[in-house]
């Protein structure tokens, strides 16, 4: 399965492009690191700080485009 041009390296693109901001230490991680799962219709996110291993989920929707 390709994922260079689906919605998920999209939203992924766009947090990358955001950068996030690690809510427990405020430590600013751009280089990825984001791990993508996905059920169905919907995309969890998760991402794990690499200076104080805390926990960011995301959770998007896909949208069916037609
Ligand atoms: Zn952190």
């Amino acid at each position: 399965m390709s994922l260079s041009n689906t919605p998920f390296e999209r939203l992924r693109r766009k947090f990358d492009d955001s950068g996030l901001e690690c809510g427990q230490c405020g430590n600013r991680e751009t280089n990825g690191g984001w791990r993508v799962t996905t059920t169905g219709s919907r995309v969890h996110y998760q991402f794990v700080c690499p200076a104080c291993r805390a926990v960011e989920t995301k959770e998007m929707r896909l949208h069916s485009n037609r």
